[in-house]
């Protein structure tokens, strides 16, 4: 039995809106995959959140919490957080009303056991059927480039990059005009950590996947626009098959 569950954090006390499909999409990919970008423009159009376990520990880090103060040198490092206490913060995270019909997840699971942990949570829901998997394929070449021109925004973590996907003005966020920064991990080295750590982990993740035939590649080395419709063509085509997706 699985050590680590997500229901362990409280994750099960969700409560379900009658007669709604619980949809839940997982996209993974390496770093400068442009997984948030991509998430950010499919939740829109699903009406679900977009959660990213990343943006969560950023944020706790910000704000100098005690899970900001005890993650911080360990995300500097390119390493990965515990799973205990990623996990607590997921169940957390999932439980709250706007995910009751589902939400995309950007960043999780990064390890096996956190894929074991949330399979469990979702087989004791009774509406939800398996997980989409999309998996975005990029080469590290263009990754290592994406990740050294990447610059975020701190107050809504909008994502921006000189080549592929500029801001209107600059150094300045286009949603809320804050000033542009680089995440501190996106430095080269620490980058290079990140896209090591990233390839030791996908491979169980992947063959984990597999196994329930939901887990699908795309190309996400493309113009922004053409990944997610190709996103949101996979989930069209699913949603034909099993009613768990559609697009409203
Ligand atoms: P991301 O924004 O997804 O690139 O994540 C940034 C950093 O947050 C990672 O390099 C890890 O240190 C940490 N992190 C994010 N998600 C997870 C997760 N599911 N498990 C462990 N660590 C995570």
């Amino acid at each position: 039995m699985n050590e680590i569950c997500l229901s362990q954090y409280g994750a099960g006390k969700i409560d379900e809106t009658k007669g709604q499909p619980h949809r839940v999409l997982i996209v993974l990919g390496p770093p400068g995959a442009g997984k948030g970008t991509q998430c950010k423009k499919v939740a829109e159009t699903l009406r679900i959140p977009h959660i990213s376990t990343g943006e969560i520990l950023r944020d706790h880090v910000r704000r100098a919490t005690a899970t900001g103060r005890r993650v911080k040198s360990i995300m500097e490092s390119g390493d990965l957080v515990p799973d205990s206490l990623v996990l607590s913060m997921l169940a957390e995270r999932i439980t709250q009303g706007d995910c009751a019909n589902g939400f995309i997840l950007d960043g999780f699971p990064r390890t096996r056991e956190q894929a074991e942990s949330l399979d469990l949570y979702l087989s004791a829901r009774n509406r939800t059927v398996a997980p989409l998997v999309i998996r975005l394929v990029v080469p590290q070449v263009s990754l290592l480039k994406r990740l050294a021109s990447r610059h975020i925004c701190p107050t809504c973590e909008a994502s921006y990059s000189e080549t592929i996907q500029p801001p209107r003005v600059w150094g300045k966020c286009d949603v809320d005009g804050t000033p542009l920064t680089a995440r501190l991990d996106d430095r080269r080295e620490t980058a290079l950590e990140r896209l090591r750590v990233y390839e030791e982990q996908i491979s169980p993740i992947i063959a984990h996947y597999k196994k329930c035939d939901s887990a699908l590649e795309i190309d996400g080395d493309r113009l922004v626009d053409d990944v997610t419709i190709e996103i949101l063509r996979i989930i069209k085509n699913r949603s034909s098959r099993v009613s768990a997706f559609e697009i409203q």
